[in-house]
């Protein structure tokens, strides 16, 4: 399966090319004309690479990108009809990965949309979200920060690691052994209890109450989810 693209541009004749383009390689695309058609697509989709067009009618790019990047890490390539050296350097330094100037050759566009790929699943982690939140709780992966309510929480690796695969996983179902062998890196065993004790000290940080958890639930007999 290829990564789902976003190409954020009111010209539709811009738009259609590149949709086209992208299409034709076997890349599902999605579009928007405005910054908040964009981030309605981004919450809802799971969308691998966006290409940006600077100028829009609600928002300017860099603006957007600013704001994509306080939440996704997937790769950004900005298009501009401008051919001014500042606007690279603006894009770059607001987050973009690479910047095309516009007339552009379709070819050269997608080109540029598997360097960026390619790029991103050497890292593997590349493409993931950056932060999360939702209901009160935020959680950074780049800072490392976790947030209630606007209040940090003190939390251990090991309590950050937990809490940031079940909110990578938002809404599914993540059995104690899953979450074991991904924080831990090591084989469950099923006497283990760890997981559970960590949940519980997680939850005691977050407030909780232990009958009725608002975020970090129990599927009783499955495991543990959040976000549903
Ligand atoms: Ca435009």
């Amino acid at each position: 399966m290829q990564e789902m693209i976003l190409v954020i541009e009111d010209e539709p004749e811009i738009a259609d090319l590149l949709a086209l383009y992208l299409e034709n390689a076997g890349y599902p695309v999605r579009r928007a004309e405005t910054a908040a058609q964009a981030l309605a697509v981004l919450e809802r989709e799971h969308i691998g690479l966006v290409l940006l067009d600077i100028m829009l009618p609600d928002t300017d790019g860099f603006t957007l990108c600013r704001k994509i990047r306080e939440r996704w890490l997937f790769p950004v390539i900005m298009l501009t009809a401008r051919t001014a050296d500042t606007d690279k350097i603006t894009g770059l330094t607001v987050g973009a990965d690479d910047y095309i100037t516009k007339p552009f050759n379709p070819l050269e566009v997608l080109a540029r949309v598997r360097t960026q790929l390619r790029r991103c699943s050497s890292y593997n982690t590349g493409c993931q979200r950056a932060a999360y939140e939702e209901g009160g709780l935020y959680i950074c992966r780049e800072t490392h920060r976790c947030e209630l309510f606007g209040k940090a929480l003190a939390l251990t690796p090991i309590e950050f690691s937990i809490l940031w695969y079940l909110c990578e996983r938002h809404g599914q179902v993540v059995s104690s052994e899953e979450l074991f062998e991904a924080v831990w890196g090591e084989k469950f065993l099923d006497s283990n209890n760890t997981v559970m004790a960590h949940i519980a000290r997680l939850r005691e940080k977050m407030g909780e109450q232990p009958r009725k958890p608002k975020f970090i639930k129990t599927v009783w007999g499955v495991g543990y989810t959040i976000g549903t």
